[in-house]
């Protein structure tokens, strides 16, 4: 039996993946049913990485039909005020990059299990190995024998430590996220500024970034270096307009500090276990996050599909390629955060969207 611990966009991507080629899997995930939690805004799904996974999964179709075109909208702004770039997207306009809510995607994800795929309010707690895979024991008491144990348990990963002794550490800068709920109605100035898509503000030392999801939520957060000072002024010095947007939140803010995984990771390979997604590479929140966890899960899916009955040939296969993509993404991942720090932020940025054309 595959054991996939972690329901999140990588763990059930690699549950649709397997069933697809006739494997079958078991997800143990400790939320105690998909209404459990809010799952937060939308993901930006990319051709070649996370809607390649979607292929994978035969899903396409079922995801172009829910995935939002327009939240490929984009405006680039600077704290005073000055609108620096705004790319509306044409209604013919490929689906690079489109958005799907979170909650939408696992919906689609998990209508495309067989029922009982998932285990809902199984919480993994620790694994032992045995002859031939592992011995799973989970917080509730009950214990599972399985050939292949796959942590897709995200950033604060108990399965990881079965592979590596490598802890996330903070990557010293810190989110803080909120919410203007039914924005259209509650705020319609500050929605029709935002539009339709992402808003990004750039100030000298933070930013501001606003989302449009397919609820009508607008979806707002704060990025700076270091540890904020929540009763401090956040936006001082801004122009009012962005003030207000942020004061016009309507949800607890969340505050996350970034953490990240050592670029470059590796592990010698361990007979029976296994990683995907934030569990293996947890990095720098550019979006990427959920397409790499999805593409590794379709990744592992094929390699064990290709490997009938030899799990530790299919791993061998799939752990040096994933985590040499991780190791590349990390790295670009954090050359953009850096762009995103500084005076010169807003001006690196319209650059990064807007290359200068070359002679
Ligand atoms: C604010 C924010 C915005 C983001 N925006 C984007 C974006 O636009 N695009 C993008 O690609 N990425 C984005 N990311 C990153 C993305 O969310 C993650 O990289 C992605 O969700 C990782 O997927 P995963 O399946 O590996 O893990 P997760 O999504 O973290 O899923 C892990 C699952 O495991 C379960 N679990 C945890 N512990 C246990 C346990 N002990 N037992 C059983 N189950 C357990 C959890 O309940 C969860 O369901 C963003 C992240 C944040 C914080």
């Amino acid at each position: 039996m595959i054991a996939i611990i972690g329901g999140g966009p990588g763990g059930l991507t690699l549950a649709r993946v397997l069933h697809v080629h006739g494997i079958d899997a078991v997800v143990f995930e400790r939320d105690a049913g998909p209404e459990a939690r809010a799952q937060g805004g939308m993901l930006d799904l990319h051709t070649d990485t996370g809607q390649a996974a979607l292929r994978a999964a035969g899903l396409e179709q079922q995801f172009l039909a829910v995935a939002r075109r327009e939240g490929q909208d984009m405006r680039l702004l600077d704290h005073t005020g000055t609108l620096l770039l705004q790319e509306d997207t044409p209604d013919d306009a490929p689906m690079a990059r489109p958005e799907i809510d979170r909650a939408d995607l696992r919906d689609l994800l998990l209508a495309s299990l067989p029922p009982g795929t998932v285990r809902w309010g199984s919480a993994f707690n620790r694994a032992k190995a045995r002859a031939g895979g592992y011995v799973v024991f989970l917080d509730d008491g009950s214990e599972i024998e399985c050939d292949l144990l796959v942590g897709a348990d995200g950033a604060n990963s108990r399965v990881r430590p079965l592979v590596t002794d490598a802890r996330p550490v903070y990557g010293g800068s810190t989110a803080i996220d909120s919410a203007i709920h039914d924005a259209d109605r509650t705020q319609p100035e500050l929605a029709a500024m935002v539009g339709r898509g992402n808003y990004w503000v750039f100030g000298p030392d933070r930013h501001l970034a606003a989302q449009r999801n397919g609820d009508g939520t607008i979806r707002v957060g704060i990025s700076l270096q270091g540890t904020p000072d929540l009763d401090s002024d956040l936006l001082d010095g801004w122009h009012p307009r962005f003030r207000r947007l942020w004061a016009a939140r309507d949800e607890p803010v969340v505050v996350r500090p970034v953490n990240v995984m050592p670029t470059g990771l590796t592990w010698p390979r361990r007979p029976g276990v296994t990683l995907l997604g934030d569990a293996a590479h947890l990095m720098r929140p550019v979006g990427q996050g959920a397409n790499l966890a999805m593409l590794d899960a379709a990744d592992l899916a094929r390699a064990i599909a290709a490997h009938p009955g030899d799990l530790d040939a299919a791993v061998a296969d799939y752990e040096p390629a994933m985590l040499s993509r991780a190791a590349e993404t990390a790295k670009q991942s954090a050359a953009v955060s850096e762009m995103m720090i500084g005076p010169d932020a807003a001006q690196n940025l319209l650059r990064f969207f807007q290359p200068e054309p070359v002679d």
